[in-house]
């Protein structure tokens, strides 16, 4: 870049490109603004100057120093401690007779690892900008979450791990003092764990406008009625809240009808059905529930943020949601990079190593690659909810949410193959990291969604209408 300062550059994109700005997001119209607010009031130098460090900062995606020995002791923590006890955990599993609930043997693992985890300060790292003043910055908090992203109990002895995280912050942005003592506090104390409640099985919940579940106000309480399915952890005895999307009034405009309200999982009108399975497996005890409200009453003060504010909450908490799942991703894509490296140099066909047979060498090539570039823009990504927050930051999370699944599983899949037979059984964790990343196109908003939203902002460049009835 030299020493070119930004609205420079934009205005030699914009000669090059008739009068089309750069970037297809509030970033873009953010530093556009500033700089021509200070050539209209004569102070252009120090608009100019605000908008370059502002991008300077944007591309700076360097770990913070103070975060470094952190990074270090998550990595040596993984090696150390969760991997040689990862076997023995899933081992244990269901030894006990209950499908949904951890095995003592589970319990006492998992509660070793988390109190070895909490006493060495690496605990809920994933919280920015907390009150609590735990967390880190996101940009930080992404290197560790693609470590965690290697194994599938790392992120819990961490107290990280979905859908708790966006949970947790959906309570410490938008809960009661209350709220946060009864719910948000034991979550992160990793006493119980939480759900989030949207997906309904009759229509198409990718539009969120269209969520069905009733609530109304009767006195001091709040009555639930609807059916939600695929909720995630519910099946867990450790679950206690779920925050959940309803619609409180339907003659609201469409973004203003719904509401979020925290409905205790003990509740006696919340009732499960059963767990949905993902290619065939329950996931216990974590499970995708099936469940149905019948007049569950919570009181009035469980609604977050107040009534018909859901849609601005779920702007608050699917960002950081998503953006977690991609970090962990990428961290996904390299371990099974890594595997199929080792089988590809280990073993023998036709007279050379697997690795060097047909095109195997440039299926390695473009994983790398890929990975390197999936990496950079979660990145980008995380920096820019730390620099402009979560709601200006959203487009570069679509971005990442479109990308990022899709081609981690490409990833996975190809070294599945790698392996042969072996590859979708037991003795590697690949057929489990698939179907994790396959499901992750859907949950969370498909593929679609998110090209829908990064492709419209695209062409809101060219017309600032486009899309908008
Ligand atoms: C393993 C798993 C865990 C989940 N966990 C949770 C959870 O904890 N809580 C929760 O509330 N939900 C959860 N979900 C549900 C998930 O978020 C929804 O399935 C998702 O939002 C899509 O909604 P839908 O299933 O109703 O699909 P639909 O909305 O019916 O969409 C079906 C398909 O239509 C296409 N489509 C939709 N919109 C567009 C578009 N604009 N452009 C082009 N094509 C489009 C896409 O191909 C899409 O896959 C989970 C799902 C899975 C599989």
């Amino acid at each position: 870049m030299g020493s070119e300062c930004y609205q420079n550059r934009l205005d030699r994109e914009h000669r090059a490109r008739g009068s089309l700005g750069p970037l297809p997001c509030r970033e873009g119209e953010l530093l556009q603004s500033l700089a021509f607010i200070g050539r209209h009031i004569g102070e252009g130098n120090m608009a100019e100057a605000v908008a370059a460090d502002l991008d300077a900062d944007l591309n700076n995606l360097v770990m913070s120093e103070e975060v470094e020995p952190l990074y270090a002791a998550v990595k040596k923590f993984i090696a150390e401690d969760v991997e040689p006890n990862t076997p023995a955990y899933f081992d244990a599993a269901f030894e006990h007779g209950d499908r949904w609930s951890l095995s003592p043997r589970q319990e006492d693992i998992l509660a070793g690892l988390k109190d070895k985890a909490k006493a060495n300060g690496l605990w809920n790292f994933f919280l920015p900008d907390a009150e609590t003043g735990e967390g880190l910055k996101n940009l930080d908090y992404a290197y560790i979450a693609a470590e965690l992203g290697k194994n599938p109990i790392a992120s819990e002895c961490l107290n990280c791990s979905a859908p708790d995280t966006g949970n947790m912050e959906v309570l410490e942005r938008y809960g009661t003092p209350e709220q946060k003592e009864k719910w948000l506090k034991p979550l992160l104390e990793g006493e119980i764990r939480s759900a989030y409640a949207m997906t309904e099985p009759n229509l198409a919940s990718s539009d969120a406008k269209q969520i069905a579940t009733q609530a109304r106000l009767d006195g001091d309480e709040w009555v639930l009625n609807g059916e939600k399915f695929y909720i995630s952890g519910a099946g867990d005895k450790r679950c206690k809240i779920m925050i959940t999307m309803v619609q409180t009034n339907p003659a609201a405009p469409p973004h203003r009808q719904q509401s979020q309200i925290l409905v205790p999982t003990d509740n006696p009108g919340v009732q499960i059905i059963e767990p949905m399975t993902v290619f065939g497996r329950d996931d216990a005890p974590h499970g995708h529930m099936h469940l149905k409200f019948n007049d569950a009453r919570v009181p009035k003060e469980n609604i977050l943020l107040g009534e018909g504010r859901g849609f601005e909450i779920s702007q608050g908490r699917l960002g950081p949601g998503r953006i977690h799942h991609c970090m962990r991703s990428v961290g996904q894509a390299e371990r099974a990079l890594d595997l199929m490296v080792r089988r590809g140099m280990s073993r023998e066909a036709f007279g050379k190593p697997l690795v060097q047979l047909g095109k195997n060498l440039e299926l390695v090539s473009r994983a790398r690659i890929e990975i390197e570039a999936m990496r950079l823009m979660v990145l980008k990504a995380a920096k820019a909810m730390d620099v402009l927050g979560n709601r200006e930051a959203r487009i570069w999370v679509h971005m990442c949410k479109a990308m990022i699944p899709e081609r981690t599983c490409q990833i996975i899949d190809q070294a599945i193959q790698m392996h042969g037979a072996a590859g979708v059984s037991q003795w590697t964790p690949l057929a489990g990291m698939y179907t994790g990343q396959r499901t992750l196109r859907i949950a969370d908003g498909p593929d679609e969604v998110h090209h829908l939203v990064v492709g419209r902002a695209e062409l809101r460049r060219y017309d600032e209408n486009f899309g908008r009835s």
